[in-house]
């Protein structure tokens, strides 16, 4: 029962372990875009597992290849080849630009970004590493210094030599960024910023450059970015940014590394990976989540050169990396976000939604900003447009709630919890979108009386 699944968790999962809502949810099934409670309520799912189940649960054809699989075989361990790690591995290296062709399997983004921030530090010959302020690159006790967002934010162990440096920030009220961040709102809305937004690209670039001449970056190893920030609730570079900090970071001897656990596999619709819209070539890309659909995956890709100088220099190895359930998986999941044109219709049914949810920014008050690209969308909930100080968490606590009590289940993000994110899985359908833009307008509307 309910309550008693309730005292185990109590009980026996540790305390770090929070659930989103204050009752709850209790699943049961999911196919494709929806899922359902042991009570046989239904709820579109616009988070799908944290912007994981890439293209819908319980997609048919990813489960006939895993169960053909399972029937096959299990575990090897890498020390043993079999084909579907072969034929995963040919698949998505074909995904990616030259040189960017040899692969290592993992099981997670922060195992991903563990074994990139060696491969930085091996190859370069240098220690320092630099992430944005707001990332997030995991929480293992390596990524953990990466990351840095909101409660995740903590003292850096010593000797981790990881220096977070400026982000542009989030936005907070109508001051634009659309203009900088090449959006389709700025039809809805033009930008009318004065230093704020289009001059941002700039002032980052001269923050940038003060970090990097800081004595901890000054030997630097490498420097991660996510295209688009995801748990610090989906922001967005000035066009441009990334590419002139990636020229930099180049000049001191660092590599570049995209983190693409979130943006990658279509999900922004115009590009299969995040780093292709901001027009730079990184020279490690880290991926997770919607590489297996739900099943425990990763990868890390780079270029022959830096995949050999660690070789040569660490011993690195996981028992299940590559393991062929997740292979045969993740190729099914390439399978059909090509054959459903999944890339396609996250462009296509994205680009409406940003445009349904940023007139709802028109009609509110508390609708303080509509951003993204593809099916990556943040909504960041205001007191008021003029003073764009966060909604209170409490009452953003409660339009959440109530949007789940309509059957719409979205993520949150961001330092204070104020952007509401939405990243359904990439079949999702524009009928779909209007039920939720419907929902999400009614808990407005409760949220006003
Ligand atoms: N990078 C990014 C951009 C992420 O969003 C996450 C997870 N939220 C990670 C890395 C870590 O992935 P995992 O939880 O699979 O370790």
């Amino acid at each position: 029962s309910y309550n008693r699944v309730l005292e185990i968790h109590k009980q026996h999962i540790s305390p770090v372990v929070t659930a989103y809502f204050q009752k709850p949810l209790l699943l049961h099934q999911g196919h494709m875009e929806w899922l359902f409670d042991f009570e046989g309520n239904r709820y579109l799912d616009f988070f799908s597992g944290i912007v994981t189940v890439s293209v819908g649960h319980c997609h048919p054809k990813v489960n006939a290849a895993a169960q053909k699989q399972l029937g096959c075989l299990w575990h090897t361990s890498s020390i043993f080849f079999h084909p579907p790690m072969h034929e995963y591995a040919e698949k998505l290296s074909a995904l990616l630009p030259e040189p960017l062709k040899v692969i290592f399997l993992t099981n997670s983004g922060s195992e991903a970004n563990d074994l990139a921030m060696l491969m930085a530090r091996v190859y370069s010959n240098n220690t320092d590493i630099i992430s944005f302020r707001g990332a997030y690159h995991g929480c293992s006790p390596y990524t953990l210094g990466l990351t840095n967002v909101g409660s995740y934010k903590m003292e850096l162990p010593s000797g981790m030599g990881c220096q977070a440096t400026m982000c542009p920030d989030v936005f907070r009220g109508p001051w634009g960024g659309s203009h900088c961040r090449d959006s389709p709102v700025q039809t809805i809305r033009k930008c009318n910023c004065a230093t704020d937004c289009c001059q941002a690209k700039d002032q980052y670039i001269e923050q940038f450059k003060d970090t990097l001449n800081t004595s901890v970056a000054k030997s630097i190893a490498g420097f991660f970015a996510e295209p688009i920030q995801g748990v610090n609730g989906v922001v967005q570079y000035p066009k441009g940014f990334l590419k002139e900090a990636f020229e930099l970071v180049r000049e001191r001897g660092g590599v570049c590394i995209a983190d693409e656990v979130q943006t990658g596999f279509g999900r922004l619709g115009s590009h299969f990976w995040g780093f292709q819209t901001h027009d730079v070539l990184p020279d490690i890309v880290t991926m997770a989540k919607g590489i297996g659909n739900g099943f425990p995956m990763a990868a890390v890709v780079t270029t022959p050169e830096i995949a050999k100088s660690l070789a040569k220099r660490v011993l690195h190895f996981n028992t299940f990396g590559g393991n062929p359930m997740a292979c045969a998986i993740g190729s099914a999941v390439l399978e059909v976000i090509k054959e459903d044109r999944l890339q396609e219709n996250s462009q296509e049914v994205g680009t409406y939604m940003l445009l349904k949810f940023a007139k709802l920014r028109d009609e509110f008050e508390i609708v303080g900003d509509v951003r993204g690209k593809g099916l990556m969308i943040g909504i960041e909930m205001v007191k008021d447009k003029m003073s764009r100080q966060p909604l209170p968490r409490e009452e953003i606590n409660q339009i959440h709630e109530d949007c789940k009590q309509m059957g719409l289940l979205i993520g949150r993000g961001g330092i204070f919890s104020q952007t509401l994110r939405i990243a359904p899985s990439m079949c999702i359908t524009k009928p779909e979108v209007d039920f939720a833009v419907e929902v999400f307008h009614s808990a407005l509307i409760q949220h006003m009386e």
